[in-house]
């Protein structure tokens, strides 16, 4: 007899590069082979959802990596999702898509883009979790640049629009809730001394000067980690399985999977069950009916609001971090101003209270899918930015 346990059933990937066909077909054979169901699949991005050429062409990429995948048939609904599938962004997206999309939306039926950074809650009968996360990667040079690159992208724009930019760390900053799981591209930085990094070596031994140096990962990403603490955190960009055990000073600990890309016979796929008391990724599967539901959540909801001010397209934002040489890490600069922020989040979170408001399943194709007797895809260039 199977036990039946109270949790949701997880798949993790790390980065699908287009191949949608593929990577559901093989959620669908574990689900074949294992005999259960899998509730939710996270992406950990270079998602490439492209919904027809032009999509394709606001991804930054060498040419000879350009390619249609296979999102569209998902967008115009010819194909369908096995399960819900949650992602956030990396440095290869159609990055005009993800941008009309800055505070998270379905990018087609079952498929949920977490926006540039975001918390949302995850609901499946009596289990409930907040997961974070937040897109792109880390490039110090745009790192105090205004959030909004404006359409049409020219020239460098269309690899600013995905370097991840202070605001949203900012914004990560301001939540003080509990967060069970997060999603990054690119590692939060010095993650490899919590794990083995000679096994790492082994598999990647062109890491070592960054691993030497300390600049392996991203200085952001280790300010969120050491913030929020989350449960898990989930990566991928490096192209290697690596696992870490992240203890911090306040007795909770974070365990840390980053995964292959997806590619046969590489690991680039995790699956385990979340239940409100186990929290390990080892593989322990619920078995239950009820529907998987996605939820705002009202302190993200608050920090929002709180922060609209400073998005802006035109003017530079004012700098809010500084790099302290001698810790090595990022430092919020002005603490007043950072309290009066945190002030303004706790009173707008009075207003919202604690009213549960589900994301509503809104998705509507509002450009032509790629049309498949269309041959004049190969040979063709990116237009001139
Ligand atoms: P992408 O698929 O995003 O174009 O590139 C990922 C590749 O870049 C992977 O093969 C990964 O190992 C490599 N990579 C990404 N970030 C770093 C880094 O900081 N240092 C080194 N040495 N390699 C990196
Ligand atoms: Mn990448």
């Amino acid at each position: 007899m199977i036990e039946q346990i109270e949790g949701i059933n997880i798949a993790v990937e790390g980065c699908f590069h287009g191949n949608f066909d593929e990577i559901f077909g093989t959620i669908r054979e574990i689900e074949k082979q294992k005999k259960i169901k899998i509730d939710l699949l996270l992406v950990c991005g270079d998602v490439q959802t492209h919904r027809n050429k032009h999509d394709m062409f606001n991804m930054a990429c060498p040419i000879k990596y350009l390619s249609m995948g296979t999102f569209y048939k998902y967008y115009e609904g010819k194909e369908a999702a096995p399960c819900l599938t949650i992602f956030i962004g990396g440095n290869h997206e159609a990055s005009n898509y993800l941008r009309e999309m800055y505070f998270g939306g379905w990018v087609a039926p079952n498929i949920y883009y977490l926006g540039d950074s975001n918390v949302i809650q995850i609901k499946k009968g009596n289990t409930t979790f907040r997961l974070g996360g937040t897109s792109g990667i880390f490039k110090i040079f745009d790192f105090n640049n205004p959030k909004l690159e404006p359409f049409p992208f020219k020239s460098e724009q269309l690899r600013n629009v995905y370097h991840t930019k202070q605001i949203d760390l900012f914004k990560l900053s301001l939540y003080e809730g509990e967060v069970n799981m997060f999603l990054s591209h690119d590692w939060p930085q010095q993650i490899h001394q919590h794990g083995s990094t000679k096994e790492l070596l082994k598999k990647k031994q062109n890491f070592e000067a960054d691993i030497k140096s300390g600049r392996l990962g991203s200085q952001p990403h280790k300010f969120t980690l050491e913030r929020l603490q989350p449960d898990f955190w989930f990566a991928a960009h490096m192209h290697v399985k690596f696992e870490a055990l992240v203890k911090h000073k306040t007795g909770r600990q974070t365990k840390f999977l980053a995964l292959d890309k997806c590619i046969a016979g590489r690991d680039f796929i995790q699956v385990f069950t979340y239940t409100k008391d186990k929290k390990d990724l080892y593989e322990q599967y619920a078995y239950n009916e009820e529907p998987i539901e996605l939820f705002y959540d009202s302190e993200w909801l608050s920090i929002v609001h709180t922060t609209y001010k400073l998005l802006t397209i035109w003017d530079k934002i004012p700098k809010l971090f500084e790099y302290n040489p001698v810790l090595k890490e990022l430092q919020i600069m002005k603490k007043d101003k950072y309290e009066e922020f945190l002030n303004e989040k706790r009173e707008r979170m009075k207003i919202f209270g604690n009213h549960q408001l589900k994301i509503p399943h809104n998705f509507e194709v509002t450009t032509p899918p790629y049309d498949e007797q269309d041959n004049t895809i190969k040979g063709l260039v990116p237009p001139k930015r």
